[in-house]
Parts: C-alpha cells; structure tokens; sequence
C-alpha cells in the first residue's frame, strides 16, 4: 500500500490533485492532504510529528512560502529561509521516516536571469536567478541539490517537478500576492459586479506584449500525479504547456474579459514595466516521455477558473 502525503494540499496546486484523485482513486493508494493548520514544516519538530502520525511511503512536497513579485522584492530573506526550512525538514524527516520516493516543486521563475531559450532542465544552476527573487530561488534550486545529494549517498529517489505558471480554482486573488492571472480576475471581479460594465475601463499593467505559459492546475495536477507513479530519475523534469501555447499578456487579458462578459474598455497602462519579454521553457523533455499529452484549452481553462471565483468569491483567498 501507497501512502502519499501531499504537502502545500490546501493550496492552488493541492486542491487541484485533490480534485483529480478523487476522480482517479487506485485501491494500492491512500491519500493525505494537509495544508499549514496540520504543521507548521517551518518548525522540525512539527514536521517530525505529521510525519510520525501518517506514516507515509511518498510525499508531494508542495508547501512553499510563495508570493507576487512585490512580495518577494521586499522579504527575499524571508523567502530564502523559511523554504530551506520547509524543504530541509520534510526531506530529511522523510529520509527518517524511509519514505521511498518525494516529488518537490521548482519554478521556471528560478531559472538564471541571463540565459538562452527555451529554458531546459539542465540548465537550473547555470547563473544567477533575477535579483527580485533571489531568496525564494536559490532556496528552490536547493532541492535540486538535496534531491541528488540523497540519492548519492542514501539511494533515495527523491525528485523535482519544473512548472511554468499555475492558475486555476483557489488560486491565491488576493491583490499583492497574486500573479498575474488571479490579479487580473480580481479587479475584473471587482469591475463586473454590479452588472453594467460598458461604461468602465479596465486597466491592464505594461504594454501587454510579453509571453508566458501558463498551465492549467488541473492539468499540472494529473502530470504530477503522473511522475508520482511513473518518473524514475532524480533530474528535474519541467511540466510546462508547449511552445506553441504561449500567451502574450494581452491574450490573457482579452480571454478574461470574455468569460467575464465584461463590455467596457481595456487600456495598457504602458508606465507600468513589462519585465522580460519571454521566458519560454521547453516541455520536450515531458513530450518525450508523454507525447498525447491533451492540455485542456486556455478559453475553457479560464472559463471554469472564473466560473469557479465567481460561484465562491466569498471563501476564496482575497
Ligand atoms: P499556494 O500559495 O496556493 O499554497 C502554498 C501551500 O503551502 C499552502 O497549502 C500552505 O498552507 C502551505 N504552507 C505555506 N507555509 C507553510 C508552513 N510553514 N507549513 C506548512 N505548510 C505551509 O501555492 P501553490 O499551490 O501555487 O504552489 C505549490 C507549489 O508549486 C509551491 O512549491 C510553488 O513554489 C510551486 N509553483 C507554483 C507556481 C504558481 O504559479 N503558483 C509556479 C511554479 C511553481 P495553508 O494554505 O494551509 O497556509
């Protein structure tokens, strides 16, 4: 019997493997889901105790201090220490505890600033991370290295996951921790709710120009559950949607105000900065191993996330 203990379980990406577990359920698995309420993984004794009650044999280590780009600008100390906490008490508990296989979170957002493209697995510690986050990045590469370090010496398959952005249902909307997606929702929200919009301006920041991925937490949520089962390596593996999916922002913008049915006018607040243009990640890694991959398309993807805030605004994180 699998035990699988999914940390960070309350939040966008655990919610979302809890959604699909619950359509996906295999007799051989048992599945536990704690969120911050159950232990605070900042602290090793707490940790040690959620682990002595679950006993689990895999963990999906999802829980991480995550935040905006403001955030992260004005508490990088913050970011850096309490995520090799986190990451340092949960591996090494679970090395304690025999745990057979971890599944650890990076972000494409920890890629060295200075790079070529597309971005690929080999190249996480190729440079500095862009000064904005340096905290929260290095703090993530580190369990890259953790990752091998426990497998050089211990045997240990513990591993890591690459996604490009997330959005989706209980995504974080509140307005200076959200990343993009979730902070435009927010303030078309707030624009739509007394009904007549064709007189209101939505103000979008920067030119609307640049490009990302972004991946449907739905959809990240059954390629995590994939490498859970079936990825056997210790390298990195980037779970991104394909090159060909990226968006500009003013795609975004524009696939928004559809679901919202929103009638006003958009404006790009160009005084705003646009960051970098692009930071596309190649998925070809991903493809090789799953190459009928179906993402779900970025209209419905948006549709059912708005559809989701607007049927529970009032319990989701603003
Ligand atoms: P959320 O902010 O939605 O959730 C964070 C989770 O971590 C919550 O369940 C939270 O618990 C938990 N947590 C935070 N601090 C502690 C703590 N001290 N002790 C125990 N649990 C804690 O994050 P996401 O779901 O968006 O992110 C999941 C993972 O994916 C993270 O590792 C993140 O770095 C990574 N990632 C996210 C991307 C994105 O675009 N969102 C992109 C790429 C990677 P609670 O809510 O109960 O307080």
């Amino acid at each position: 019997m699998k035990i699988v203990l999914v940390t960070g379980g309350s939040g966008l990406v655990g919610r979302a493997i809890q959604s699909v577990i619950e359509r996906d359920r295999r007799k051989e698995e048992s599945w536990i889901f704690v969120g911050s309420k159950d232990a605070d993984l900042c602290d090793k004794e707490s940790t040690r105790r959620l682990f002595e009650k679950h006993r689990p044999t895999h963990v999906i280590h999802l829980a991480a201090m995550v935040g905006g780009l403001f955030h992260n600008m004005s508490h990088n100390l913050d970011f850096l220490r309490n995520n090799i906490h986190m990451n340092d008490n949960v591996l090494q508990t679970a090395h304690e505890h025999n745990v057979a296989k971890i599944v650890s979170c990076l972000s494409t957002c920890i890629f060295p600033d200075k790079t070529t493209y597309p971005i690929d697995e080999t190249m996480v510690h190729n440079g500095p991370p862009h000064p904005s986050n340096y905290g929260y990045s290095y703090a993530k590469r580190l369990i890259d290295i953790a990752n091998r370090g426990y497998h050089d010496q211990h045997d240990r398959l513990y591993t890591s996951v690459i996604p490009c952005n997330v959005f989706g249902p209980n995504d974080n909307f509140h307005p200076s921790a959200s990343h993009v997606i979730p902070g435009l929702m927010r303030r078309l929200y707030d624009l739509c709710k007394d009904g007549n919009t064709e007189n209101k301006v939505f103000s979008v920041l920067g030119s609307g120009k640049p490009l990302r991925q972004f991946i449907y937490s739905i959809d990240l949520a059954k390629l995590i559950i994939w490498v859970l089962r079936e990825y056997d390596s210790v390298e990195p593996i980037i779970l991104s949607v394909d090159e060909s999916q990226e968006k500009s922002i003013a795609q975004v913008a524009e696939t928004l105000v559809q679901a919202f049915n929103f009638k006003g006018k958009v404006v790009y607040d160009t005084s705003a900065a646009d960051g970098q243009y692009k930071k596309t990640a190649s998925n070809g890694k991903l493809r090789r191993y799953l190459p009928d991959f179906q993402f779900t398309p970025f209209e419905q993807a948006i549709k059912e996330t708005v559809d989701w805030y607007i049927k529970n605004y009032d319990c989701a994180r603003n």
